[in-house]
């Protein structure tokens, strides 16, 4: 096994996360709390607590280089202030292009591993070179018109939206292709297609208004949390407890 690195031949792999472990980390809030694993079949302790990993991807160089947008984004996703009352959030202050070639390198990620079900479905197939070079910096991320971030906030008055990280699912969004997942109170729709979104989108596709803006959401209104209240065996209990889900 090579790493897949960008012009790296180094056989030497390392245990590579896929949805970096700061984000496991972030979630449970302290080392004490456990992190929960919900999937169709029912919900229980998450094993291994940080998240799974694949060995046969990266070396120990490439993953620390996604590993400096891994941990900013960890941070970016840390510090965020949520507004009540806003329909709309926008911080200046955030590296949206880091913030952008972060998503896509966990997509690239979850593209090239073998592992976990999220990793069958996220393919890049066309589409893995040219993210390869753009998350190790070889081109920019406007070269890649078929990639379309658009990340919502979640809000809600009873549940912990930011202890929740739900693995990427696949559908069609406006017809497209899109990649969708849960991140420590983040709504991420990653499109991978080469056709474009209508222009209603414009203000909101972050990784080429170089903005980190989005729109709230409420918890409550999305699919994700009915599926997430069903695998809870439909109890009314707020969801207070830490979440890796798998959709
Ligand atoms: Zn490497």
């Amino acid at each position: 096994m090579t790493c897949r690195g960008h012009n790296c031949s180094n056989t030497k792999l390392i245990g590579a996360h896929i949805i970096p472990r700061g984000f496991a980390n972030l979630i449970r809030a302290d080392r004490n709390s456990e992190l929960l694993k919900v999937a169709d079949d029912g919900v229980s302790k998450a094993f291994p607590q940080l998240g799974e990993t694949d060995g046969n991807i990266l070396c120990a160089d490439c993953d620390g280089l996604l590993g400096k947008n891994d941990g900013y984004a960890v941070d970016v996703c840390r510090k965020f202030k949520a507004d009540d009352r806003a329909n709309l959030f926008e911080d200046k202050s955030v590296e949206a292009e880091r913030f952008s070639k972060f998503i896509l390198s966990l997509l690239w990620r979850a593209s090239i591993s073998k592992r976990g079900r999220y990793c069958q479905v996220v393919t890049f197939g066309p589409y893995e070179r040219v993210a390869r070079e753009i998350i190790f910096g070889a081109r920019p991320i406007s070269e890649m018109r078929a990639f379309k971030l658009i990340v919502s906030r979640l809000r809600s008055r009873r549940h912990d939206v930011d202890r929740i990280i739900i693995e990427p699912v696949r559908f069609k969004f406006e017809k497209l292709n899109v990649y969708s997942f849960l991140l420590a109170g983040f709504r991420v729709l990653a499109v991978l297609d080469g056709r474009e979104l209508g222009p209603e989108f414009d203000a909101l596709i972050m990784n080429r208004t170089n903005v980190f803006r989005g729109t709230y959401l409420e918890f409550e209104t999305l699919p994700e949390f009915k599926w997430l209240l069903s695998a809870f065996a439909a109890n009314e209990k707020p969801l207070k407890k830490p979440v890796l889900a798998d959709r």
